[in-house]
C-alpha cells in the first residue's frame, strides 16, 4: 500500500511539469465530425470523427478538443471512402476536368482505358491530366484494340511476328508509363479479330509489371460460359489477375446464366487465381450501333463498310446474320435498342429503332428496322442504349462478394445527347435502390464493393479504406435519402442525398454543389 503511494506521488511529481510543457495538439487541415464511419473493409459502422492532414487521413476517433481549419459536420450521415470506379471510359478526363457526374455520385477515382480502348501513349495522356488538374483521381489500362489498330489497322487476320513484337513493345511502354493493366474489348473491331494466343502474348507483357487483365469478353449472353472460360484461360496462361468487365447476361434466351458465370469464377478462385468482376446496376447496356452487325461487315473503316452496305447481295447476307443474332438472343426486333447519340441526325436521339423506322421509312416492320440500321451505319453509326438484361441476374451478380460496382461510363456533357443514366447514378443506385429499397446487400457491403475491394484488385494500397495513412478520399451521404435520379429518358440528373466529397483531403463537392478544386492525382499500382 505504502509502496504504491510512493510510486503515485513520484509519478505526479514528475509527470505534471511535462504535461504543462507539452504544446497544444497540432490542428488538422480538415475534421469530419459527428458521422458514422463505414471504413470500406466491410466492417460495421462506428461513430468516429476523422482528422485529415496533408491530403491523408491522420486519425480516426479524435479527442473532443481537436481543431482544424475546416470542420465538416457529418452528424446523422455516413462517412465512407470515396468510390473507386474500376470500369470507366473517362479517357478524356483532361477535357472534362470537373468530371461532375462522377464527383457528384461519390466517385473519387476512375480507371479508364477499358474495353480495349485507351491512349496508346499513356505517358502523354497522364501528362496532360497532370498539367490540366482534375477534380478526381485517374488510372488507366492500356487497351488491346488501340494497340492493335496502331500496328495493324482494322485488319481481320492474325498479326505477323513483326506486328506482334511491335504490339508487345507498345504494351510494355504503356505499363512502364503507369498503366494498371491490359484491357480487351473482344466484341469490338479490331480486337474481335484476335485469337486467344495473341491476347495471351500481350497480356504476358502487362503481367511482368503486375498488371491486371480486364476483359469486355467476346460474348455476354448466348456464349457467356465459353467467353468466361476464355477470359480465365488468358489470365491463367499469362499468370495475372483477371477482372471480368461489366458482368451481365445480355440475351433474354440466356437469363439466369449468371449463376454459371459466377460458378466458373469461383472455381478459378478455388484453384488460386485472383479473379474478380464488376457490374453496373441497370438492365440496359450501352454500346455502339455496329455491335449489332456481323463483325466481318465492319472491317476496313467507313468506306469499306459502305461498299458492303451498298452492295445488295452483301447487304442481304448482313441482314440475314443480324436477324439470326437477335433471334438467338430471344429477341423479336430492335425495340430494345434506343439511340443515345446519332451525330448525323441528333433529332433522333432518345428514340428506339422502331420509332426511327416509323419516322424514316414510314413503318415499324422488322425490315424497315433493318433498313434504318443500314442507313444509320452508313451515315457513321451511333452510340446506343440496349435494354436486354434481367434484374434477377443483376441481383445475383451483386450478391457475389468478389464483384465491384462500376459505372462503365464515359465523360458526359450536361444536357448533351441521351447517354446511359449510369454515368450520373450508378454508385448512388447501389446505396439507394439496392441497399435501402431492395435490401439486396448491406450498406457496409455496398461500400466495400466500391472501395477496398477494387483497391485490393489493383494494388491501390493507400486508397479505399478509412484508416490512418490512407489518402483522404471521402464521401459523406445521408443513407435515408441518397437516391439516383438519372433515367433512360432523362439521364442528365445528379443524385440526391450525397452532400460532400473530398479528394486527397480537398472538398470537391460541398453540400451537394461542386467546388472549383482540382486535387485529383494519377493513381498507379504498387504491384
Ligand atoms: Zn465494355
Amino acid at each position: 500500500m505504502g509502496c504504491a503511494s510512493v510510486t503515485l506521488a513520484w509519478m505526479v511529481a514528475v509527470a505534471t511539469p511535462a504535461l504543462e510543457a507539452q504544446p497544444a495538439p497540432t490542428p488538422f487541415d480538415v475534421i469530419v465530425r459527428g458521422g458514422s464511419v463505414i471504413d470500406g473493409t466491410g466492417a460495421a459502422r462506428t461513430r468516429a470523427d476523422v482528422g485529415i492532414r496533408a491530403g491523408r487521413i491522420a486519425a480516426v476517433g479524435l479527442p473532443a478538443d481537436a481543431t482544424a481549419a475546416t470542420v465538416i459536420d457529418a452528424t446523422g450521415r455516413i462517412v465512407a471512402p470515396g468510390f473507386i470506379d474500376v470500369h470507366t471510359h473517362a479517357d478524356e478526363l483532361a477535357d472534362h476536368p470537373a468530371a461532375a457526374h462522377f464527383a457528384r455520385m461519390g466517385v473519387t477515382t476512375v480507371i479508364a482505358g477499358n474495353c480495349g480502348s485507351s491512349p496508346v501513349d499513356v505517358a502523354a495522356a497522364l501528362g496532360k491530366i497532370r498539367t490540366t488538374g482534375t477534380a478526381i483521381n485517374f488510372a488507366t489500362f492500356v487497351g488491346h484494340n488501340s494497340v492493335r489498330e496502331a500496328v495493324m489497322g482494322t485488319a481481320r487476320r492474325a498479326p505477323t511476328a513483326d506486328e506482334l513484337t511491335k504490339m508487345e513493345g507498345l504494351v510494355a511502354r504503356a505499363m512502364a508509363d503507369g498503366a494498371v493493366g491490359f484491357s480487351t474489348g473482344l466484341q469490338y473491331v479490331p480486337g474481335t479479330y484476335a485469337e486467344t494466343d495473341e491476347i495471351v502474348a500481350l497480356a504476358k507483357v502487362a503481367a511482368k509489371s503486375g498488371g491486371v487483365y480486364a476483359s469486355h469478353m467476346r460474348n455476354e449472353g448466348t456464349e457467356l460460359e465459353a467467353a468466361v472460360a476464355e477470359t480465365l484461360l488468358i489470365g491463367e496462361r499469362a499468370g495475372m489477375a483477371v477482372q471480368v468487365s461489366h458482368l451481365k447476361v445480355d440475351a433474354p434466351s440466356r437469363w439466369g446464366a449468371s449463376a454459371k458465370a459466377l460458378a466458373l469464377i469461383d472455381a478459378a478462385r478455388a484453384r488460386g487465381m485472383r479473379v474478380m468482376a464488376d457490374q453496373y446496376l441497370y438492365d440496359a447496356a450501352s454500346s455502339n450501333l455496329g455491335i449489332r452487325f456481323p463483325s466481318w461487315a465492319l472491317e476496313g473503316g467507313q468506306p469499306a463498310i459502305n461498299t458492303r452496305l451498298d452492295d445488295e447481295k452483301t447487304w442481304a447476307r448482313i441482314k440475314q446474320e443480324m436477324h439470326k443474332l437477335i433471334r438467338e438472343r430471344g429477341l423479336e426486333n430492335y425495340s430494345f435498342a434506343r439511340i443515345a447519340n446519332y451525330p448525323a441526325d441528333p433529332s433522333m436521339n432518345g428514340l428506339t429503332i422502331p420509332d426511327v423506322a416509323q419516322k424514316l421509312k414510314g413503318s415499324k416492320e422488322l425490315d424497315a428496322q433493318f433498313e434504318t440500321m443500314r442507313a444509320m451505319l452508313r451515315a457513321g453509326g451511333a452510340s446506343m442504349v440496349y435494354q436486354f438484361m434481367a434484374d434477377d441476374d443483376i441481383t445475383r451478380i451483386l450478391t457475389h462478394p468478389m464483384v465491384s460496382i462500376a459505372s462503365d461510363s464515359g465523360l458526359n456533357t450536361l444536357g448533351r445527347g441521351v447517354p446511359h443514366p449510369r454515368g450520373y447514378g450508378n454508385a448512388v443506385r447501389a446505396l439507394g435502390l439496392y441497399v435501402r429499397e431492395k435490401r439486396v446487400i448491406t450498406l457496409e457491403e455496398a461500400v466495400r464493393k466500391m472501395t477496398s475491394l477494387p483497391a485490393s484488385q489493383f494494388g491501390f494500397t493507400t486508397r479505399g479504406t478509412i484508416a490512418p495513412g490512407f489518402a483522404a478520399d471521402l464521401v459523406i451521404f445521408d443513407e435515408a435519402t441518397v437516391t439516383d435520379r438519372a433515367t433512360y429518358d432523362k439521364p442528365h440528373q445528379y443524385p440526391d442525398g450525397l452532400g460532400d466529397v473530398l479528394v486527397n483531403g480537398i472538398p470537391v463537392v460541398t453540400r451537394g454543389a461542386q467546388t472549383t478544386a482540382r486535387p485529383g492525382q494519377i493513381v498507379t499500382s504498387t504491384r
